[in-house]
């Protein structure tokens, strides 16, 4: 008898056994399609075996075994299995949630051939002044392919209609069509810079390890932290090997990828993110394991990805909260990918203006290696300068100070581009009545309805509640209704009003939601055909803007005032990446804070630029506060629609969590940041430990406990290592 135990995507912590007909072969790894109630799924082998504890005569049989594509590698299964147990998530849900969306269906997928194109013998002999005169696309789909071979990924990046002008073009006898690509180890670098002396400093100590090591690459905003990277990625691709690059934002993956298509460009490079459609993610993912993509640019869920001949992990912008999973598995792609240079024996570099606390000290405390780049790495480009502007006395009703008025009227008199930067979309957090101060709150949950004036709606941000502007006040009748506070909405307009000759454009999530929009955006901004930004930020990473001189920092403010430890900590990273924009080129840059709090610390240390004594202070009141880094921690939150219900659970959790003894210090149960949200009563409950082990150790034995416990009509999870309390 041969049984096989099948991950499923199924919310029970254990694998299912499934008997193998006499005729079927299987290997560990493999996707095999199996009847699960009434249904037929699909799930993955993770191991075979003689035995089960299952009663024979209870048994199913395997239906069907997918040899569409090759098995997830030992390697592959040993991280799931390490995250599953790690992040207490159910082993199948794991597994599962690490395979593209076609790959969990039984429809077979296959690897296309990918095919580049060059321009044929009739196309070389073109002169440009003969080239088809209608079609802008075709021109430029021409113009790409003069500087050589390319991939239809990489010309699809040019408009979304160059796949029709390519197909044109090959019927006109001007391109040709063959089968990629560069054989490794043999692939063309276009050497760009010469690396600054710290940038080839931190280039050769990666390149002498070959075995597991972490790296903290921490370099000011523009120091050249990229550059360092595409050396990295050259050493590697000489030897062979496969590169990982872990980014944080979906938006700025086509900038990326172009950036270093330009620099490898006959090299496969493929990019994995949520932005991607099925279809291509799944043919993006079979190429990387299949190792014929060399460098792998993708955003969290890439951490997972087959990667036969990996032999460098980078994780660009470290810090960055959105390496950490919100939901489902709660992994944290960064500490993952730690995980898995170290299981695979392979060097992993950690980039950042502003390290996380936990890595920097982790640096400090020699565990992992400190490159620093201080300087910024072209010439010409200094830091900016930081100045705060007191708003502690000042009364403004469009939230904009004099100060700031100035500073962008001089920017627009000079033909420097601004950014003025404020952290809230729509044109005011909340409508209040001026006779009786009502405010609008959302009737779902604990937080105010945001006014959207573009399009006249009231919307929650937090439950997509949404009524429209109501004439007068609900509570009084009174038809005086006030927005009060600033969103980028209102920024604009006030702007606009007081620069009705300026150019400018807003980038928030709300004018950016169509596809492509945000690409054009950056275009119209690169091509300097805008003065003045107005953004949330989205606008605050990794871009490069030459002109931009002016950053505008409008409400920094409530931070300073947040529950949550690491929030200071966050502002800082914040706003020395937004602060990084400015003075990127020749021209110097300036930025302006408003604040009622100019000698706060935080504000100091953006002012002279001293990271290092900034992260001194916050490490010295972590550790006498015991937070992490010095501790570790979970948080179990409930949620759900009965208020006694959902404190019934948390308080016998945690007299379960008490009983127990061991050696973890618990917390009261408390509301959650936002307490109630559509319609549900959320709460939480804090533990920790001064080891990981021994919070691991606990969470193995309560973990069974709360699976034990009844809860019908609430949601619970577990958070380890959360990052939002
Ligand atoms: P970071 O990621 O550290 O913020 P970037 O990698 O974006 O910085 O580099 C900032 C700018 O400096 C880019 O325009 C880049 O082309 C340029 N640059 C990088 N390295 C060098 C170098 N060695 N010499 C001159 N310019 C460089
Ligand atoms: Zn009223
Ligand atoms: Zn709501």
């Amino acid at each position: 008898m041969r049984i096989v135990r099948v991950a499923l995507d199924i919310p029970l912590s254990t694998l299912f056994d499934y008997l193998l007909a006499e005729n079927m072969t299987v290997v560990e790894g493999q996707r095999v399609v199996v009847p699960f109630g009434r249904k037929h799924i699909v799930g993955v082998v993770i191991a075979i075996t003689q035995h089960s504890e299952v009663a024979a005569e209870r048994i199913k049989e395997v239906v069907q075994i997918l040899h569409d594509v090759l098995p997830l590698p030992a390697e592959t299964l040993k991280l799931l299995q390490f995250c599953s147990d790690y992040y207490h998530h159910p082993i199948g849900m794991t597994v599962l949630s690490a395979l593209p969306t076609r790959l969990r269906g039984s429809e077979p997928v296959k690897l296309k051939q990918a095919l580049t194109y060059t321009l044929s013998a009739s196309g070389c002999a073109l002169n440009p002044a003969e080239w088809p005169k209608r079609k802008a696309v075709q021109l430029r789909v021409l113009t790409a392919l003069q500087q050589g071979r390319q991939s239809a990924a990489q010309l699809k990046t040019i408009s979304s209609t160059a796949p029709a002008a390519l197909k044109q073009l090959i019927a006109d006898g001007w391109v040709e069509a063959s089968a990629s690509v560069a054989a490794s180890g043999n692939f063309t670098f276009n050497e760009e810079h010469q690396l600054s002396a710290e940038q080839q400093t931190a280039v050769d100590v990666v390149n002498r390890i070959t075995g597991y090591h972490t790296f903290l690459l921490h370099g000011v905003t523009g120091s050249g932290k990229t550059e360092v990277y595409v050396h990295l990625l050259q050493q590697v691709l000489q030897r062979g090997g496969q590169v990982l690059l872990l980014i944080p934002e979906i938006n700025l993956t086509p900038q990326l990828e172009n950036y270093f298509r330009s620099r490898f460009p006959d090299t496969e490079l493929v990019s994995l993110h949520s932005g991607l459609n099925e279809g291509e993610r799944t043919q993006n993912w079979l190429l990387a394991q299949s190792g014929r993509a060399r460098i792998i640019l993708g955003t969290r869920l890439a951490v997972f990805t087959p990667l036969p001949q990996l032999a460098l992990i980078i994780v660009d912008e470290e810090h960055d909260a959105s390496f950490k999973q919100q939901d489902g598995l709660r992994y944290s792609a960064r500490d993952v990918a730690i995980f898995r240079a170290n299981q695979r024996g392979v060097p992993i570099v950690l980039g950042s203006a502003t390290p996380s606390l936990e890595s920097y000290y982790n640096a400090r405390n020699g565990r992992y290696t400190l490159l620093k780049l201080s300087e910024r790495a072209s010439q010409q480009a200094q830091l900016p300068s930081v100045r705060c502007l007191n708003i502690s006395n000042a009364i403004l009703p469009q939230g904009i100070s004099s100060g700031v008025l100035a500073a962008l009227d001089e920017r627009l008199q000079r033909g420097e581009q601004s950014l003025v930067f404020i952290n809230r979309r729509g044109y005011a957090p909340v409508l209040m009545c001026s006779a009786c101060g009502w405010l609008s709150g959302c009737p779902n949950c604990a937080g105010k309805m945001v006014l959207h004036l573009k399009d006249r709606r009231m919307r929650c941000h937090h439950c997509g509640h949404q009524t429209k502007v109501p004439h007068a006040c609900p509570s009084c009748g009174n038809v005086d209704l006030q927005p009060v506070g600033i969103g980028t909405q209102r920024i604009e307009t006030a702007l606009q009003a007081h620069f009705p000759e300026a150019r400018i454009l807003r980038v928030d999530r709300d004018s950016t939601r169509n596809k492509g929009t945000w690409n054009a955006m950056r275009k119209q901004i690169q091509d300097e055909a805008v003065d003045i930004l107005v953004g949330t930020q989205m606008l605050a990473k990794g871009h490069d803007f030459h002109n931009l001189t002016l950053v505008c920092v409008l409400n920094p403010d409530s931070a300073l005032y947040s529950r949550d430890f690491r929030a200071s900590e966050k502002l800082f990273a914040q706003l020395a990446q937004v602060a990084g924009r400015a003075g990127r080129g020749n021209k110097p840059g300036e930025v302006l804070i408003q604040t009622s709090f100019p000698e706060h610390p935080v504000f100091n240390a953006l002012r002279t630029h001293d990271y290092d004594a900034w992260a001194a202070t916050l490490l010295a009141e972590r550790e006498q506060a015991g937070f992490p880094p010095f501790v570790f921690q979970v948080l179990l939150r409930a949620e759900g629609k009965l208020e006694a219900e959902v404190y019934d659970f948390m308080q016998q959790a945690r007299n379960e969590a008490v009983g127990l003894a061991m050696q973890v210090e618990i917390y009261g149960v408390v509301p959650a940041a936002l307490p109630r949200r559509a319609n549900h009563i959320r709460i939480q409950l804090l533990v920790q430990s001064d080891t990981r082990k021994n919070l691991q150790q606990f969470l193995r034995v309560w973990r069974p406990m709360l699976d034990a416990m009844p809860a019908k009509k609430l949601r619970w999870s577990l958070d380890i290592d959360p990052q939002e309390l």
